[in-house]
């Protein structure tokens, strides 16, 4: 089942949840909407679901328009973060819930139900309360509830959000497999990048009401579009420059940026990620920053160094692997150099409209040392 939405506006009172949102979502994949709190991604699920009704656009299921049509005739099955489940009725009458309304036969409910316990891994616990099982469990009955009717698409906002670290890390898993396993087309909301990369075959980033970018999770990492998505991607070091003669100049930093070989300068901000650092206790050939161990965690799969700049007085995030970090044997209030391997740059419009950007946006500077 491909869904289509057509360029949906959704207003509430003045203020507009979702301004002109189009987008694809293939068959059999399980896409992940991820943004900051209030971007629109639950309002759009619940457009997509027929939960909610949008002013303006369509949705598509297949071919056929179903922008009209309530969630009872769409086919959609849905989890909500916080598990609803029904207190008063024991598992085995929470995932058969749907399957009664629909006046399944009790054989074939009990069919169905014993075929999605063992899918959840919940077998032999169908006679207890919802009160009685954990929250993983809890959100795992929930995910069955919703799959009882053979759904044709299945929607889940936040789903993992209430639950504790280790138990999300696990489930996130879990519904990977599950996904593969019946290959139904499947919307995912998150505000975490981490567990939208992890699940998501296709990751789509909003911002405001409106979609930043579009694509397969390596891809958006490693072709941010625009400034906003670098930012939303986790931790990452910004500087603050400018443009100018095919350079791109940060403090005493300056590098090659033959995206922009013009003589008027501009102001350009660039990022870093803590991985794209290498450090060195003596400063050579290429251009550098020098800056002060301020920290050092060492419990990690990487070493993260947390340096204050000399120059800006601004932190700079670094991480190192274990190998590079034993070869440097840093401690803290060393002073060590700074040598980018990879920085993006983003040159606003001359506005200072940082959403605006022209067509150097996202250019990646390579530098070898
Ligand atoms: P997200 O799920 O990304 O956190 P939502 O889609 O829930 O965002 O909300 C987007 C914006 O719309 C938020 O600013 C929210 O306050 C607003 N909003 C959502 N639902 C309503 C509503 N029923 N009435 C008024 N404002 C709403
Ligand atoms: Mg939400």
């Amino acid at each position: 089942m491909r869904i289509e939405v057509n360029n949906i506006t959704k207003q509430y009172g003045a203020f507009r949840a979702l301004d002109n949102v189009s987008l694809e979502i293939p068959s059999g994949e399980l896409t992940a909407l991820l943004g900051p709190s209030g971007s629109g991604k639950t309002t759009l699920l619940r457009i997509i679901a027929g939960l909610e009704s949008a002013d303006k656009g369509s949705v598509l299921y297949q071919d056929s328009d179903v922008t009209h049509r309530a969630i009872r005739e769409r086919n959609v099955g849905f989890v909500f973060q916080h598990y609803a489940l029904f207190n008063h009725m024991n598992i085995y009458e929470n995932i058969a819930f749907g399957l009664r309304v629909r006046r399944w036969k009790d054989a074939e409910v009990k069919k169905r139900v014993v075929e999605l316990l063992k899918l959840i891994q919940l077998e032999g616990l169908e006679r207890r309360f919802p009160s009685q099982l954990s929250g993983g469990q809890r959100q795992r009955v929930a995910l069955a509830r919703a799959l009882a009717p053979q759904p044709q698409v299945l929607l889940l906002d936040e789903p993992f959000g209430a639950l504790d670290a280790k138990v999300r890390q696990d489930l996130r898993k879990w519904l990977r497999h599950l996904h593969d396993e019946i290959g139904m087309t499947s919307i995912f909301v998150t505000h975490d990048q981490e567990e939208a990369f992890e699940v998501a075959d296709r990751v789509v980033v909003m911002n405001k009401g409106h979609i930043e970018q579009v694509g397969r999770p390596d891809d958006v990492f490693a072709q941010p579009a625009n400034a906003f998505v670098m930012d939303f991607l986790g931790s990452v070091n910004v500087f603050h420059g400018r443009v100018q003669n095919g350079r791109v100049q940060l403090g005493s930093l300056e590098v090659p940026y033959p995206a922009y070989p013009h003589d008027d300068p501009r102001p350009a901000t660039a990022y870093i990620r803590p991985h794209e650092v290498d450090v060195d206790r003596q400063p050579h050939g290429a251009s550098s920053l020098q800056a002060r161990v301020e920290r050092i965690n060492r419990t990690g799969s990487l070493v993260k160094v947390a340096l204050l700049d000399n120059e800006r007085n601004l932190p700079v995030d670094v991480e190192l692997d274990h190998e590079r970090d034993k070869e440097l044997a840093l401690t803290v209030n060393d002073t060590v150099y700074v040598y980018p391997k990879q920085i993006r740059v983003f040159i606003p419009e001359n506005n200072g409209s940082p959403a605006v950007l022209d067509e150097q946006q996202g250019q990646t500077v390579q530098l070898t040392r």
